[in-house]
């Protein structure tokens, strides 16, 4: 994953370097975008079952030449300080490309929550806030939940951190609760960013997509609720249990409502027309659109001559690998990139924390509308300079936000 950032920002220097005449400035700029400003690592320690228990933390800093750092909290098994350092630079990518006032970061606790009682996460989750809390605050760093985090975990942060500053800062973290500032429209927010995405992608032509999606998760099932709401046509949805396919299009009401008794999906009785899929089968259907949904990695090398979608809908992070992605573009298939259609979550975050600095909250409906106006902007933005330059969406994201890092970086004279 990190090779793969890397790889994408130093080809896409080659076209960008053309709109600098100081290229020896232009050289520096990209050499420390490649690098994170600033690693904290460090292990933290809980008390467990009457045993000291230990796990590697890290928060990594990327770049905060357009603002404070930006980027959430993982805990998971798996976390390296490389995948850190990889998500904390599309992190800034991404905030880049929506345009909100932050640079990236990504922090990280190497450890199997699943493992952990209650008590112990809790735990944790203060162990790891002191350890960050001389590096975060709201005009410095601000986290935000990410794989196995959540509400509750940001407010035992956001108290561990305001007990030791000693006055309170809601807009230090965000993704929180309601009750403790968090903004209305946070937890759809980001399939509900991809849905206004696809709708200017389309040109608001909703009944021209037939739509599959990989993941019924966060992203994945408010994709499809609010998708289909919109009158777009879902054929085929999935979740790690299994994938359903109408090719006259699904119930997504009714889909919903049995995700919300918790089921999974290979329990889900079928109504008619409808038959059961796997998740390999789902990638390869005959769709307009395929929405990945779920996981990094979904369309590679060996999926990727079967594609037959027209385009690709990246909602997951990183779901097409380098060598895919170069496929399908010589195949003429779109693929709207992760920096650009899931930023909707990290938008809504911008939201929260302004209205946090202001003290002063927003309804739903002026979120959903602001969110509507910048993540269209975004796109509109990208469309743009891919037609002029007859580049792929990907490259036009990534050419637009390392155009605005540099531009931040040399106007502070950090270069
Ligand atoms: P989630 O854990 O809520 O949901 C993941 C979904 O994927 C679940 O339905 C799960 O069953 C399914 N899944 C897991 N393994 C699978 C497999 N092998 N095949 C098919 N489906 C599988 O996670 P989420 O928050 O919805 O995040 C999904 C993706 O979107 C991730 O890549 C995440 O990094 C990215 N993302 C999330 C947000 C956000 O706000 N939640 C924002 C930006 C990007």
């Amino acid at each position: 994953m990190l090779q793969a950032a890397l790889s994408q920002i130093k080809e896409t220097s080659t076209l960008l370097e053309r709109d600098y005449l100081d290229k020896k400035r232009f050289k520096k700029a990209i050499e420390a975008i490649l690098t994170p400003q600033k690693i904290i690592k460090g292990k933290i320690s809980i008390i467990g079952g009457g045993k000291k228990k230990t796990f590697q933390a890290f928060r990594i800093q990327h770049n905060d030449a357009r603002g404070p750092f930006k980027g959430g909290i993982r805990f998971h098994q798996d976390v390296c300080e490389d995948e850190v350092r990889a998500l904390a630079t599309l992190m800034s990518l991404k905030c880049a490309v929506a345009d909100i006032p932050y640079g990236g970061a990504k922090g990280g606790v190497v450890v199997d929550p699943t493992k952990l009682t209650k008590d112990e996460l809790k735990n944790l989750s203060i162990a790891y806030a002191k350890l960050v809390a001389p590096f975060i605050g709201p005009w410095r760093d601000v986290p935000a939940p990410d794989v196995n985090t959540d509400g509750q975990i940001m407010s035992f942060m956001l108290e561990t951190y305001e007990k030791k500053i000693g006055n309170q800062s809601p807009a230090t973290f965000t993704g929180k609760p309601i009750e403790l500032g968090g903004s209305l429209g946070r937890t759809e927010a980001t399939g509900q960013g991809g849905v206004y995405v696809l709708d200017a992608y389309l040109k608001r032509n909703s009944k021209l997509a037939t739509i599959a999606i990989q993941g019924f998760g966060n992203v994945g099932y408010y994709f499809a609720k609010l998708a289909s709401e919109m009158g777009f046509k879902i054929v085929a949805v999935s979740d790690s249990s299994s994938g359903i396919y109408n090719p006259k299009g699904l119930d997504i009401k009714a889909l919903v409502e049995y995700k919300d008794t918790g089921g999974a999906l290979k329990d889900c009785p079928l109504k008619s027309g409808s038959k059961y899929i796997t998740n390999a089968e789902l990638l390869e259907l005959p769709v307009t659109i395929l929405v990945p949904a779920a996981l990094e990695n979904a369309i590679t090398k060996s999926n990727m001559k079967n594609i037959k979608a027209r385009t690709i809908f990246e909602m997951a992070n990183g779901p097409t690998t380098s060598e895919a992605d170069a496929y399908l573009y010589k195949k003429g298939i779109d693929v709207i990139p992760d920096i650009l259609s899931n930023s909707g979550g990290v938008t809504v975050s911008y939201f929260e924390w302004a209205q946090n600095l202001n003290g002063y909250y927003w309804t739903k409906e002026k979120v959903n509308d602001e969110l509507k106006k910048t993540i269209t902007k975004a796109f509109t933005d990208i469309d743009k300079i891919k037609k002029e330059k007859k580049i792929s969406y990907r490259r036009a994201a990534n050419y637009i936000s390392l155009k605005r890092i540099i531009d931040a970086m040399m106007l502070r004279g950090r270069v």
